[in-house]
């Protein structure tokens, strides 16, 4: 049998969106309330998506970087999940820029990414309209996906089952390349 194929994610976003949570969410289908803010990890994660075992490795960034760390970060992975969270406007701004160093880092090649809203599940403190997240994922050419970490259940349908289904996509995107 043909080894997996392997996937570099790395998650990029403002400290505090849920970076942790989502990948923690991701790989054991909990909710971890508090989670060191400061503490940048890579897991492991396998994957069945479209009937092929695919095997991620995913870093879970800090989101306090500094720029030369952050280029470090978009030169090792492969596939990018920008995460901002919708009750807090300046995190989605902090996006564009991102995906503007991606491009910058990575030129000439295509990058592969997935934009995530983050923290659905607090509806009645929104910042940023859905519509927006949609029009900004429409620009920068990539899929978009409102979620919550800690509402559902990873897996299927519901909010959290749609953060398997952006780390999916991410994979089928890069491999798409
Ligand atoms: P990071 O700095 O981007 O890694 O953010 P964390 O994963 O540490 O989360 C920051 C804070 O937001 C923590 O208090 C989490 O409990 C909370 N949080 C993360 N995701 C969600 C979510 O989907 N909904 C809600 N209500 N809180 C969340
Ligand atoms: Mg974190």
């Amino acid at each position: 049998m043909a080894k997996s194929p392997e996937v570099k994610v790395a998650v990029f976003g403002r400290a505090g969106v849920g970076k942790s949570a989502l990948v923690v969410r991701l790989l054991t289908n909990r909710f971890i309330w508090e989670y060191d803010p400061t503490l940048e990890s890579t897991y492991r994660h396998q994957a069945s998506i479209d009937d092929e075992t695919v095997s991620m490795e995913i870093l879970d960034t800090a989101g306090q970087e500094d720029l030369l760390q952050k280029e470090g970060h978009m030169r090792w992975g492969d596939g990018f999940v920008l995460v901002y969270d919708i009750t807090d406007r300046s995190s989605f701004e902090d996006v564009a820029p991102l995906r503007s160093l991606l491009e910058e880092v990575r030129k000439p090649r295509h990058v592969p990414l997935v934009l995530v809203g983050n923290k659905a599940d607090l509806e009645h403190a929104r910042q940023v309209a859905t519509e927006e997240g949609e029009r900004l994922a429409a620009d920068m050419a990539c899929a978009f996906y409102e979620c919550s970490a800690c509402s559902g259940t990873a897996g299927t349908s519901g909010t959290a089952g749609t953060v398997a289904e952006a780390f999916h996509e991410l994979c089928r995107e890069v491999r798409r390349r």
